[in-house]
């Protein structure tokens, strides 16, 4: 997500009528920006650098061949990592590939074959990526219905480019005992169709283990909620995008972030900040808001709503699959947008912002469909509120032009 990225990709655009020499120059570039990743993180032993450590690792594990599933962000991981599979969230691949600009070759790969200029840039990258033919073949895709209505299409077609099964896990809108039952009996049928597909026993153990370390590490983040909210983590605009996939995407390895938490707290000048909550996703490609909210800038992003989606959930790894089905269904993203709403005013609330960004990524129906709900709820309470359009993908967007006015004219406003 930074020039070294998009210097990087005008190398492998030199090259992308070579496949193979792609593949290679890819995974030597991703190694290489990991193991760098790791020793930062090592080195500082601080929660964001664990945390950018981690969201690249499952990005690498796949393109370098590890056995690996794509998914969607509310995907079951913790079942695939206990098949000791790797997890990498397809959104996530896409987001890859506009961090080195590169995301119009794919696009055009899938335009080529009839996807709809229609779909969300995400979606459209990620058909792209499986046509190209560049990275491993997933041992299975999966997905939720939740949150995004075209996942299911999307999903469906990653399965047949690619010739792998399909699993999918319809989500219940309620929490309620009848929709847990009804959850929790769907894992255990995607425990047994992966039995049958890899030929390999379940184990049971592995995913308990993975629930206690998962609890382990949210325990201690939860219980520094209140100091975050008082002293938030200084953050890059962009590692609000790592924290949200090492989240979602990397329960089995949060533990070493979690247990550095209190080593890092803001600057003396963070105090000094504005503070605003950043609602859906941030772009993935080198643009003028990494500029405006950069270390150096006097407005601090201090959250965004995907890092504490997981707050009402506490694992249980005595009843692993019940657990599981609960971090589904007590997640206030999933489900009636009244606990979305409750949900973000509460991280309005307290982290005391002075403001809040909602983007709308071009083509995302359900951010683009409640904007003016939140809007409305957040004029109530007296916190300004930006709606900004643009593409969390596609760089060449129109409206990234406009990012800096925009923003400009709102912060002005509220400082
Ligand atoms: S941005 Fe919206 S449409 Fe695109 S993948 Fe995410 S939820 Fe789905």
């Amino acid at each position: 997500m930074s020039k070294k990225s998009v210097g990087f990709g005008k190398v492998l655009r030199k090259y992308f009528n070579k496949p193979i020499f792609v593949k290679f120059l890819l995974k030597a570039g991703l190694s290489l920006e990991l193991s760098r990743r790791k020793m930062v993180a090592f080195v500082r032993n601080d929660f964001t650098t664990w945390m950018d450590y981690f969201a690249l690792d499952g990005v690498c594990r796949a393109v370098n061949g590890n056995k690996t599933a794509w998914v969607n962000m509310f995907f079951p991981v913790e079942i695939v990592f206990a098949f000791g599979l790797n997890c990498v969230s397809a959104e996530g691949l896409s987001g890859m590939f506009a961090s080195m600009f590169l995301e119009d070759l794919a696009i055009q790969k899938a335009e080529s074959f009839g996807i709809s200029r229609n779909l969300c840039t995400f979606h459209r990258t990620g058909i792209g990526i499986s046509m190209l033919e560049i990275l491993p073949k997933p041992v299975f895709v999966g997905t939720t219905n939740v949150l995004c209505d075209g996942n299911i299409p999307t999903f469906t077609t990653y399965s047949s480019v690619n010739s792998v099964p399909l699993y999918v896990i319809d989500v219940p809108r309620e929490d309620n005992q009848e929709n847990q039952s009804y959850l929790t009996e769907q894992l255990e049928a995607l425990i047994y169709k992966l039995e049958n597909q890899l030929k390999k026993k379940f184990n049971y153990s592995a995913l308990q283990e993975i629930l206690r370390k998962e609890k382990q590490s949210l325990d201690i983040i939860r219980e520094a909620y209140l100091e975050l909210c008082e002293n938030p983590i200084s953050m890059e605009l962009y590692q609000h995008v790592n924290v949200l996939y090492a989240f979602h995407l990397r329960p089995n390895q949060l533990l070493k972030a979690a247990k550095t938490l209190s080593k890092q707290r803001k600057s003396f000048e963070d105090d000094k900040k504005t503070r605003l909550l950043w609602l859906h996703l941030v772009p993935y490609y080198d643009n003028e808001l990494y500029n405006i909210f950069g270390k150096n800038s006097k407005f601090m992003i201090v959250t965004s709503e995907f890092e504490w989606d997981w707050l009402y959930w506490n694992p249980d790894p005595q009843k692993p699959l019940e657990s599981l089905s609960q971090k589904l269904l007590k997640n206030p993203e999933i489900g009636d947008l009244s606990k979305r709403t409750n949900f973000v005013t509460k991280l309005a609330r307290d982290f005391k912002v002075q403001g809040v960004i909602h983007f709308n990524h071009w083509g995302c129906k359900q951010s683009s469909g409640s904007v003016i709900l939140l809007k409305e709820k957040f004029e109530q309470l007296g916190i300004p509120f930006l709606s900004l359009d643009g593409d969390c993908v596609d760089h060449t967007n129109q409206s990234a032009a406009q990012y800096k006015t925009r923003i400009e004219a709102f912060l002005e406003m509220i400082k």
